[in-house]
């Protein structure tokens, strides 16, 4: 097959299709653009896999790099799925795995989008990169661009967390903090782009983009010996990973890979910022945008999710739950994930840890099913959270009578 007709474009809502150029909203209603990929033409099997590396670009044949000699392989991508007994004890579940994307090049599951939107810029032939970031994808994009040597520009909102300020300009991006939240930081990105032709990731060239993360589902069906899970519990700031995580499975269905992929997807964001779980549970089609959140989940921190009602909707099919949890629960359930499960997470892994707990809780979740909980960014980037309530550390003189204290009876 020729390899340049493998993928194109289609509209999420007439469903014109177009060729895989730098278009991303359709000309005829405006509303977003998918990559299609000409699914027929591609043989896969499990043996495929067999031999090949273990990153994202594993599943080259479902990502919209055509070129291969344009892919940035930083070694994102098939992380971890960590079978968490402990956790599911405390929990009361038999079947509990951690997608653990905590290990990923820059710590979060953003170097899965980031390494395809950076090897799709290679093939468009651009030299500058930019994004608007709650914190995670700047860090991951700027690291892709310097391997790739493009210019990054990183648009990030006033309060971000120090650690992730820092993390990111280590890769020598520019980076612009844009005095707004993050919803005025992405519009103002979106000016940005069109004044100076500069490509975004997250928003012109999100419809590749997106595509990085939908590998999280090949991964987790692969990893289960190509099966599916009864259960996955997503974080969601745009909705954009619950989307692609959806897609993913259903993918896997087309290719033949999985057969009757039936899962749940559920949905988890912070109650300072939980747009998309508030019309759920209203039973609403639209979302409500919140124009100040506040939330330690600042990774989360979007008030006007771009995908949320296709999240609404895709919530609908798969007969997922859409639940929140407040400031002091994630704290708890990162300090739970931690201690359970040798995991240290950012606050987002703490949010779907904490919203499994609730749906357990709920009787949403029974004790049988078989559940994965994604875990998308490492505590590294935000210690600060957890400085209050640590067991203290102990000084003693280097006498066995004055550690005799702390070691009790032994
Ligand atoms: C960006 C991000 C998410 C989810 O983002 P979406 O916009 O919904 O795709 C989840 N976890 C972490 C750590 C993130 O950085
Ligand atoms: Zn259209």
């Amino acid at each position: 097959m020729s390899d340049s007709e493998r993928v194109s474009l289609v509209c999420r809502e007439c469903g014109a299709e177009y060729p895989a150029t730098r278009l991303y909203i359709c000309k005829k209603c405006f509303a977003p653009l998918d990559v299609k990929y000409d699914i027929g033409r591609t043989s896969l099997s499990k043996n495929t896999f067999f031999n090949r590396k273990k990153t994202l670009w594993r599943y080259y044949e479902l990502l919209p790099v055509l070129d291969k000699s344009k892919i940035v392989d930083m070694g994102a991508g098939y992380s971890p799925l960590i079978e968490s007994e402990r956790l599911a004890k405390s929990l009361g579940l038999r079947k509990l795995f951690i997608k653990n994307d905590t290990v990923n090049p820059t710590c979060s599951f953003k170097d899965r989008p980031s390494a395809v939107a950076v090897s799709k810029a290679l093939e468009f032939g651009l030299t500058k990169i930019g994004c608007a970031s709650t914190g995670n994808l700047a860090a991951a994009l700027a690291a892709h661009a310097a391997k790739a040597g493009l210019t990054c520009y990183a648009f990030i909102p006033k309060d971000l967390e120090p650690n992730k300020i820092l993390q990111m300009s280590i890769y020598d991006p520019e980076v612009v903090i844009v005095e707004g939240t993050y919803d005025e930081t992405n519009r103002f990105a979106m000016q940005v782009a069109e004044n100076y032709g500069l490509a975004i990731a997250n928003v012109d060239l999100r419809p590749y983009y997106v595509e990085g993360s939908k590998t999280l589902a090949f991964e987790v069906s692969e990893q289960l010996e190509w099966g599916v899970p009864d259960h996955v519990i997503v974080p969601a700031a745009s909705g954009a990973l619950y989307c692609a995580t959806f897609r993913g499975f259903k993918e896997l269905e087309r290719v033949g890979l999985v057969k009757d992929v039936d899962v749940r997807i559920s949905l988890a964001q912070p109650s300072g910022c939980s747009p998309i779980v508030t019309a759920f549970k209203n039973g609403k089609e639209s979302i409500t945008p919140i124009n100040a959140p506040k939330t330690v989940a600042k990774s989360l921190a979007v008030g006007s999710p771009g995908d949320g009602v296709y999240a609404l909707r895709k919530l609908r099919e798969c007969k997922g739950f859409a639940e929140e949890a407040a400031d002091k629960e994630i704290i708890e359930a990162i300090r739970l994930l931690a201690k359970t499960e040798g995991i240290f997470a950012e606050p987002a892994g703490g949010v779907t840890v904490a919203v499994l707990k609730k749906l357990i809780d709920e009787g949403k979740i029974g004790p049988d099913e078989t559940v994965v909980c994604f875990v998308t960014g490492g505590g590294l980037k935000t210690p600060e959270l957890m400085v209050d309530g640590i067991k203290e550390a102990r000084h003693v003189r280097p006498t066995l009578q004055s550690l005799k204290l702390i070691m009790g009876g032994i």
